[in-house]
């Protein structure tokens, strides 16, 4: 199918400007003038019917829309509508053909395999499914494995997945022939219009289960408590999730499984705040510590560390802490820092001794002693 390929808009009939309304018009005439089953063994109806498929496919996407109107058919390089017949066109996927045409007919590909599935009749991919796991505060930055418990839908041993009793198979459903999908003649304005519609016996199947299976009531799904080690990396933030592939809802028609996605919530830590790959949090220091400077011992995430206060320290004062962050999710040797703002504490207890010594300084401070005396005093006060 490389020669050159039509416009979509004008294989539709419709200006560039069209709305989505106008444009699911336009496709539901062409397709319902070109339906393979209006007419049968008509090559040329067959292939029109496609094309017009293939175009309300990009166009009724707005994602595909806008990459077809910057690019054209380049943007779908890779085989669209490269003719693989019914049940898919090359390019696009299961879920999106399913979507269309459960949107404007309810099911009319079904039953055209021999399968006779009521939808796409091609492997689709199985849903995918979410969780969460409670990390602590350290876990999420230091990583962890942690053993989560989940419902695992797996194929039903008893009976591969058929839903059949053991030693009964399915049967063709009587009413649609094993086609999934009956055809009805209605008059309309149009003249008289051929329909089709999801056989209610089987539900699109085609097929009947006689005698379910007792294990999986039919389903051909058994749905179990899976215990699952998840690997916690170093970094995850809360909210971020872990995809773990195949561990979701398994996919139907030979599909794979889809992947279970694990959302870390983080616990709050009562002293560090975390933010993206810093850490913060807020260190008291003394009054006299922060006038005369010295070491103090400041907690991280690495455990405690000496810090030496600089004399004449001001309150609300911001340390950085290099590499005491969180590690990066992508190389857990980078790490954040950690910020410590100090705070000067104002005592709020003081016996007599304490605030003559402080009212002996508050004079010293205001100069109403010499120089001279307060060498002197000084070495009393704190000798005593
Ligand atoms: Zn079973
Ligand atoms: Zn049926």
């Amino acid at each position: 199918m490389a020669e050159s390929k039509r416009d979509y808009y004008e294989v539709l009939g419709v200006p560039k400007t069209a709305d989505d309304a106008t444009i699911k018009k336009a496709y539901r005439t062409l397709a319902k003038k070109y339906h393979p089953d209006a007419n049968p063994g008509d090559a040329e109806a067959e292939k029109k019917f496609k094309e017009a498929s293939e175009a309300y496919s990009i166009l009724s996407d707005p994602e595909k829309r806008k990459q077809y109107d910057q690019f054209g058919h380049a943007a779908f390089d890779g085989g669209a509508g490269g003719g693989a017949g019914y049940g898919g066109f090359g390019g696009f996927d299961g879920a999106d053909m399913g979507d269309i045409f459960g949107d404007i007919f309810g099911d009319f590909f079904g039953g055209r395999s021999s399968r006779g599935g009521s939808r796409y009749n091609g492997p689709m991919r199985g849903a995918n499914v979410q969780t969460s796991v409670r990390l602590s505060f350290e876990e999420a930055i230091f990583g962890c494995e942690k053993e989560i418990e989940i419902n695992f839908k797996e194929e039903c041993a008893s009976c591969h997945g058929t839903g059949a009793k053991a030693g009964t198979s399915k049967e063709t459903c009587s009413k649609c022939n094993g086609k999934g999908k009956i055809m009805y003649t209605q008059q309309t304005m149009f003249g008289t219009m051929q329909n089709v519609q999801t056989c209610p016996d089987c539900g699109g199947t085609g097929q009947i289960i006689k005698e379910k299976c007792p294990d999986c009531r039919g389903t051909g799904y058994i749905t179990r408590r899976k215990k699952l080690k998840v690997t916690i990396p170093a970094g995850i933030d809360d909210g971020q999730c872990i995809r773990m592939s195949g561990a979701g809802e398994p996919g139907t028609n030979g599909g794979e499984r889809g992947d279970l996605l694990v959302e870390a919530v983080v616990s709050k830590h009562p002293v560090f705040v975390r933010k993206d790959m810093n850490i913060y949090s807020t260190v008291p220091i003394s009054f006299a510590k922060a006038a005369l400077g010295g070491p103090i011992i400041i907690k991280t995430v690495d455990g405690q560390v000496e810090y030496e206060v600089k004399a004449g320290t001001q309150t609300d004062t911001k340390v950085r802490l290099k590499g005491k962050g969180v590690p990066s999710l992508r190389n857990k040797a980078v790490r954040g820092d950690h910020y410590v703002t100090l705070v000067v504490q104002v005592p709020e207890r003081m016996n007599e001794e304490q605030r003559q010594a402080l009212r002996r300084f508050d004079e010293l401070m205001t100069g109403k002693i010499t120089k001279e005396d307060e060498g002197h005093k000084k070495k009393g006060f704190f000798s005593k």
